[in-house]
């Protein structure tokens, strides 16, 4: 399952719509789009002779959010028709389904891409979710990573070995308010007892000053500790987010059988788009 469906077009005007698949943004993460052209034929429809000339597809490669949109021209006799042939835009647009961050079921990829789409819904997530999201965005970033044992209350979520020797031990805390000076020590206390040299503290917070000072301390005392904000960690998944579409998941892809809104229409003497009311 998709963490997109289709927009309500009963909630959409026409005008709403046709705004909606001229953006070249995603309304959700801001990522530039990337464009699809998905179809580019000609067929004879059982009802009118239609000639489909193009489907534009837009996709966010950061958290799968697109839109389409096309025209067809074709024989159609409603209250748009003045007779004879006529053009018709035609759009669609993903919207974001409410996914379970909670069910430790669900898929990492959706994860990834939902984190990417809503933020704020990171504050909801299971924290085992959230321990292998961090595992895998490492593991996109070179190092080979595994989570720990859940039953391992040594404060060590995520082990993380390379590119170069050293093994760096993780924790992962999904947490409110800003991470507090003993947080950090509790957690170089951690990282000493599972003889690891260098740690690195991910949070869905910030940190009070105190944490960082003590993170200084701990490296003039020979133990790394990078500490990782919600920004650093988003920006981290971001980069790190793979296509949303592959060439074979456009044959599958929720837009590819999108129900399409009537956004425009223009008749035979092809003067201009009208907006139906
Ligand atoms: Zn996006």
């Amino acid at each position: 399952m998709s963490i997109w469906t289709y927009r309500d077009y009963a909630a959409y005007s026409s005008r709403a719509m046709g705004e909606l698949v001229k953006v070249r943004r995603c309304i959700y993460c801001e990522s530039e789009l990337e464009y699809l052209l998905i179809t580019q034929r000609e067929y004879l429809a059982a009802d009118a002779v239609t000639q489909e000339m193009a489907r534009h597809v837009h996709v966010c490669n950061v958290c799968g959010w697109w839109t389409v949109n096309n025209v067809v021209f074709g024989n159609y006799d409603d209250q748009y028709s003045r007779g004879g042939f006529s053009r018709r835009m035609h759009g669609s647009a993903g919207s974001l389904r409410q996914l379970d961050l909670a069910d430790i079921d669900t898929p990492l990829r959706e994860i990834r891409s939902y984190l990417m789409a809503k933020s704020s819904a990171i504050d909801r997530i299971h924290p085992r979710l959230l321990e292998e999201t961090v595992a895998a965005v490492f593991s996109d970033l070179g190092f080979r990573s595994r989570v720990t044992a859940y039953s391992n209350d040594g404060g060590i979520d995520v082990i993380l070995d390379g590119p170069s020797d050293t093994t760096i031990g993780v924790q992962v805390k999904r947490w409110k308010d800003r991470i507090r000076a003993e947080q950090i020590r509790a957690f170089t206390g951690a990282l000493l007892v599972n003889k690891l040299t260098a740690g690195i503290f991910v949070t869905t917070s910030s940190y009070q000053p105190g944490a960082e000072k003590t993170s200084k301390l701990a490296a003039e005392c020979g133990l790394p500790i990078v500490l990782m904000d919600a920004s650093r960690f988003y920006a981290a998944l971001r980069i790190t987010q793979r296509r949303a579409y592959s060439d074979d998941d456009v044959i599958r892809a929720p837009f590819k059988d999108a129900p399409m809104m009537l956004i425009s229409y223009s008749n035979e003497e092809w003067n201009g788009w009208e907006v139906p009311e």
